[in-house]
């Protein structure tokens, strides 16, 4: 049985403002003050896990001893399936020291050339840890296809690229809403709302 989380502050363990964002909205209904690791000044750990979720464990944990405050940290990414799941854990790298994605989702599309197969799909693991060190951790995912060129400027990273499976718009054309609704991150979310959140 996981445990219940009624306390009324948490930390959001991320440095992206994107991801901020998102997990803000998705904890809107909830009765819980949510302040982020760069409002704290905390140091971002090494994200040296082999995989998402050890990769948010490591995360939620350093915030939570940093803060003394429970906290949540989102480690996501997109796996290409004709690219053995790359970038995975290291889409954000991908990106560069400049964080642009632009550069990303072209090399992503460089290295698919030739191939029909544009499977892929948005991973999001949520580790929610608290100060005397208790862990749950969750797993979300979506599935869809990589289209070129990227459409649309809403949301972040590989947005632009990916439509969900059902769909037409890509992430970025997507009102920011509908996204919350089928995203990687909701379904993780709603694992863990179901779990810890729910009276
Ligand atoms: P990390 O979890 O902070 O290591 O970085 C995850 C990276 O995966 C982000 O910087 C984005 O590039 C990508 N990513 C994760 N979630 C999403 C999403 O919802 N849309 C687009 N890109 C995402």
């Amino acid at each position: 049985m996981a445990r219940h989380f009624d306390e009324n502050k948490l930390v959001i363990a991320s440095h992206n403002p994107g991801k901020v964002r998102e997990i803000g909205d998705l904890l809107a209904g909830f009765d819980v003050g949510v302040v982020s690791a760069s409002d704290l000044a905390l140091e971002e750990p090494i994200e040296d896990g082999k995989t998402f979720v050890a990769n948010a464990e490591l995360k939620a944990r350093a915030a939570a001893n940093a803060a003394n405050l429970p906290a949540l940290a989102d480690d996501s990414g997109l796996a290409v399936a004709a690219l053995g799941g790359e970038p995975g854990i290291y889409s954000a790298r991908w990106a560069g020291p400049e964080k642009d994605f632009s550069k990303a989702m072209q090399k992503v599309e460089d290295s698919l050339k030739g191939q029909d197969d544009r499977r892929a799909k948005f991973v999001c693991a949520l580790a929610l840890c608290w100060p005397d060190g208790h862990l749950e951790t969750f797993e979300g995912a979506v599935s869809g296809n990589l289209v070129w060129p990227p459409r649309g400027t809403n949301g972040f990273g590989y947005d632009p690229t990916f439509v969900a499976d059902g769909y037409d718009s890509t992430f970025g054309e997507m009102d920011p809403d509908k996204k919350h609704h089928i995203s990687h991150r909701a379904d993780a979310f709603r694992k863990m709302v179901d779990a810890c959140f729910r009276t």
